[in-house]
């Protein structure tokens, strides 16, 4: 291989494991993909390991390949992380849309706008809305499914017995719940504390999305099955999802069990700790 192959292949490696989806080159540029070899920019096959792919786009070299069921366990041989997964960029934000979450600014706004929120049923028996909390500067991002029986009652995400659990495991790895920032799918409660619906999700997620957007953390922990499959627009089972980096908007993405699984089942707490530590490891960069 010459120099100026290798060094580009080296270039694209690390790129793929800074986070970078795509890279674009001219239209006419010889392409080395780190999994595919060298390639004509735009031809068949420039996008690695998917021989059944759409046409790639002229000069686009595809760094994250698409999730791998059966092959959780691969690691990345140079990072040492699990293989990626699944890649979720949502439409951009219109700038001079109307909406009012899309013009929020702030955590602040946000927590504003939830509070007087009656998009959808489960308005009609909160005792108060649950935003979010935690530090505007958070480089981790920790999102649950919705809040339970004393979430309502004080407007906090992750308190009680679950809450005291998460808190445990953020200090496992050296942070304070206050450097997070914990928010949930739904700001407000389900009745009996059951599964949010389809609907009700949908009316709530462009909050979420736009916390996210204006926290740009380094890290999304996603905990349990209805925060991982909200961020990342899939109905995989949280099994097929965890061990792998994820991506949301060029975010990485870890998917474990939530607290409140792991009260019900302390079999979880060993695979959570291993998916937690991989977070931790993104986030030493
Ligand atoms: Fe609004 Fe979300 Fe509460 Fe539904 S759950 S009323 S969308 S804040």
């Amino acid at each position: 291989m010459s120099d100026g192959r290798a060094l580009a292949r080296a270039y694209l490696e690390q790129q793929r494991l800074l986070g970078t989806d795509a890279v674009a080159l001219p239209a006419d540029a010889e392409v080395v993909s780190p999994a595919a070899g060298p390639v004509a920019a735009g031809a068949p096959g420039s996008r690695p390991g998917s021989g059944d792919s759409p046409p790639p786009t002229s000069g686009v070299v595809h760094l994250t390949p698409g999730v791998s069921p059966g092959k959780d366990e691969k690691r990345d041989p140079v990072s040492g992380l699990p293989a990626a997964g699944l890649t979720y960029d949502p439409p951009a934000q219109d700038l001079f849309s109307s909406d009012p979450v899309q013009r929020a600014t702030t955590l602040a706004d946000i927590a504003e706008l939830v509070s007087s929120c009656t998009k959808c049923r489960l308005c009609e028996a909160r005792n108060n809305t649950v935003p979010g909390e935690g530090a505007e500067r958070a480089r981790l991002v920790v999102v649950g499914e919705g809040p339970g029986k004393t979430e309502d009652e004080t407007g906090r995400p992750f308190v009680g017995k679950a809450g005291e659990l998460l808190t445990k495991i953020l200090s496992a790895i050296g942070l304070a719940r206050e450097q997070v920032y914990i928010c949930n799918v739904v700001k407000c409660r389900p009745p009996e504390n059951r599964t949010p619906q389809y609907d009700e999700i949908a009316a709530c997620v462009p909050y979420l999305f736009r916390q996210i957007e204006l926290l740009a953390p380094g890290v999304i922990l996603a905990m349990g099955n209805t925060a991982a499959q909200t961020i990342l627009n899939t109905k995989q089972s949280l099994g097929a999802l965890r061990s792998k980096v994820h991506r949301f908007r060029g975010i990485p993405v870890i998917v474990t069990y939530h607290p409140a699984a792991l009260l019900r089942n302390p079999n979880w707490k060993k695979p959570t700790w291993d998916d937690v530590r991989i977070a931790h490891r993104l986030l030493d960069g």
